[in-house]
């Protein structure tokens, strides 16, 4: 039966609120879990940000979201590790279980130097990822996105860099705006199922007639994803975990935040 025990909601989608005001609102309305998003900790603290949030009843689901590895120069990389670390410390402060990695891109180098730079990244990483109990869920972004924010386009690709370096701290996010148009994505989303790598689930929607490459994304229902059948893909590779909803859009900004959320729960209990 239809319901919002596994809707999970990412402070983005609410960008008005502040994160204490979202997490009243989350829980009163039902929704099960929550993943964060740094802005939202600010002026708080990740410590502080957790414990109101358990006091609510919510299940933090994520921390969102670190990587943004590749620089044309070392000293712009090696700062990219430091702040990821400083992004780990934060989420396990937090008590979120994995941080999502949107890996990068610069427009001034190869893809595949990129990629090479995301892989070192990772690897410089994973050690304190260990060590704190917080997974890395890399997030393949839409090839649109390709020149300054993710070299990791396809599920193919997140699939092949999670396998590298056989951990249970690496694996992948599934995130359908990014993911839907693939026609390898039933099998990509097997192949990470049954190497114990998928980690994350994201819905939204994709408008037909998109108007801004970032904040324009749909509300589940509004757009052409068939989510329904992607679930039951996800499901059937053996996730269990929350469906995050995760909408940046600055029509749905621009609202009510109440009504809107209202129709994030009743879109989710209809399209997810
Ligand atoms: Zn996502």
């Amino acid at each position: 039966m239809a319901s919002l025990d596994r809707c999970c909601i990412h402070t983005i989608t609410t960008k008005p609120w502040a994160l204490p005001e979202a997490v009243e609102k989350y829980a009163a309305a039902g929704v099960k879990g929550i993943s964060v998003w740094q802005n939202a900790t600010e002026g708080i603290g990740p410590r502080r940000s957790g414990e109101l949030i358990r006091a609510a009843g919510l299940e933090i689901v994520s921390y969102v979201r670190g990587g943004f590895f590749p620089h044309t120069s070392s000293a712009g990389r090696a700062q990219a590790i430091d702040h990821n670390k400083k992004l780990l410390e934060e989420a396990a402060a937090l008590g979120a279980p994995m941080i999502v990695l949107v890996c990068g891109a610069s427009p001034d180098q190869s893809l595949d130097i990129s990629r090479n730079q995301i892989r070192e990244g990772i690897q410089a990483i994973l050690p304190l990822a260990e060590k704190l109990n917080v997974k890395l869920a890399i997030e393949p972004l839409h090839p649109m996105y390709a020149a300054d924010r993710s070299a990791i386009n396809t599920l193919a690709q997140a699939n092949d860099m999670a396998e590298f370096f056989k951990s249970d701290y690496v694996g992948v996010a599934v995130d359908v705006y990014h993911l839907w148009w693939d026609s390898e994505l039933e099998k990509e989303i097997a192949r990470c199922g049954a190497n114990g790598n998928l980690f994350a689930y994201h819905v939204c929607d994709w408008k037909v007639n998109t108007i801004d490459l970032l904040n324009d994304r749909g509300l589940m229902g509004e757009g052409c994803i068939d989510l329904k059948k992607i679930r039951s893909w996800v499901e059937a590779a053996g996730f269990k975990g929350f469906c995050e909803v995760e909408i940046f859009s600055n029509t749905h900004w621009a609202k009510d935040q109440d009504i809107f959320l209202k129709e994030v729960t009743e879109a989710f209990i209809q399209h997810v």
